[in-house]
């Protein structure tokens, strides 16, 4: 089936885009010599996984469920950091997890020994890290910014040398050392951090016990104006001058502009000249970013708002009024039936997504390079019940 006839709504992932980015990522691996992995988070679309496997190292995953999932269907290396673990399921993510990431000393004292114990019995060794907070902030957006005064995520290196001063056997149990602070961003943001990381974690990161530095995601390294090879120096240099391995667990540069959102125009109304197309996927429900972050997704054969010969405003079905996608025009006026193409989303769409209003998810399908399309999974009724008691 091509694109024009899947039925909506749907995610159509191009598998020749992803394809890609996952060529380019596997080029800055083998150039810089560091370890890629997906942050599953970002794009969790299992039935693309072998063809991740293929080119890059395995996944990242935010806690238990994630970390099953990379462990179940990607192979290769998998890593978990979550703010914090539960006792009941340390056994479990010791037992499947590669390299476990705390996100404080207390969480360390707690569960370090343990999981380095159950490593140890499937002889993984080097497991055991700890999130650091470089305090640089290179973005604006609050939202994505763990580096903001008062942040939860990471340890400062005031926090760090305290610690240690306090326990230096907290430290013995570290055997890498982690970072993320970026979003979307180029790799002059990572130099940046990186000189940030070095002035006030250098010393940790020159121990002979420390074997690995990850240098989190939010590098959006296949963009079209991406500077890879800033990125390969620094990591290169990073590399030599600390001799450790380093790692990258990027999402949104796996899967950037790698998919669609296929939706079907229902009814347009007007109200005080504003013409509106109720469509049959809303951004509260299938891209909750739209109106989180915000942005503005990017459709096809469109324009900003009186650019072209039509305008329109676009939002759903849901009773939420502010679930606005945008004002786009077009060269055609539209009618019900019509069909519209959101681009760039594969990334943080189906993994977000919820049935508010009991609106019916978009089905997944996949894309191949001759443009035929297949369906890998449909939802119904049956998901949106499951979920509720
Ligand atoms: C979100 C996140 C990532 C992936 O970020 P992208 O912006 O999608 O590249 C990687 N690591 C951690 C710890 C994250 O929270």
């Amino acid at each position: 089936m091509k694109l024009d006839k899947v039925p909506t709504p749907a995610y159509v992932v191009d598998e020749q885009a992803l394809e890609n980015n996952l060529r380019i990522l596997r080029e800055v691996k083998e150039a810089a010599g560091c370890k890629i992995l997906l942050a599953q988070k970002c794009f969790s679309m299992f039935a693309e996984y072998p063809l991740i496997a293929k080119y890059l190292d395995g996944a990242t995953a935010s806690g238990l469920y994630e970390a099953r999932l990379g462990h179940e269907e990607m192979g290769g290396e998998n890593h978990v950091f979550s703010p914090a673990y539960r006792p009941e399921e340390i056994e479990e993510i010791a037992s499947i997890c590669d390299h476990v990431i705390f996100n404080s000393f207390a969480q360390l004292r707690r569960f370090g020994a343990r999981v380095k114990e159950i490593q140890a019995k499937r002889g993984v060794q080097q497991g055991i890290g700890l999130r650091i907070n470089p305090e640089c902030s290179t973005q604006d957006h609050a939202i994505y910014d763990p580096c903001a005064p008062g942040s939860r995520l990471g340890v400062t290196a005031e926090d760090f040398e305290r610690a240690v001063e306090a326990e230096p056997e907290l430290f013995e149990q570290l055997d890498g050392l982690h970072f993320h602070t970026l979003c979307e961003q180029d790799s002059d943001a990572l130099a940046e951090t990186l000189k940030a990381v070095q002035e006030r974690f250098g010393r940790w990161l020159q121990a002979d016990s420390i074997h690995w530095l990850n240098m989190g995601g939010g590098h959006h390294i296949t963009r079209k104006d991406y500077d890879r090879q800033l990125l390969i120096d620094l990591i290169r240099t990073v590399k030599d001058k600390y001799a450790v391995e380093v790692y990258l667990e990027p999402g949104e540069a796996v899967a950037l502009n790698a998919g669609y959102l296929v939706t079907e125009v229902m009814d347009i109304v007007e109200n005080h000249g504003v013409r509106t197309l109720i469509l049959d996927a809303s951004a509260a429900c299938h891209m909750p970013d739209v109106l989180e972050m915000p942005y503005r997704p990017p459709l096809k054969d469109s324009g900003e708002a009186g650019e072209k010969a039509y305008t329109y405003r676009l939002s759903s079905c849901t009773c939420l009024a502010g679930d606005i996608i945008g004002d786009y025009s077009f060269d055609k006026s539209l009618a019900p039936g019509d069909r519209l193409y959101f681009e760039d989303m594969a990334i943080y769409s189906m993994v977000k997504n919820n049935t508010f209003n009991g609106m019916a998810l978009p089905a997944i399908w996949k894309m191949d390079d001759a443009g035929d399309c297949t369906l890998v999974k449909k939802f119904g009724y049956e998901d949106f019940k499951g979920r509720l008691s």
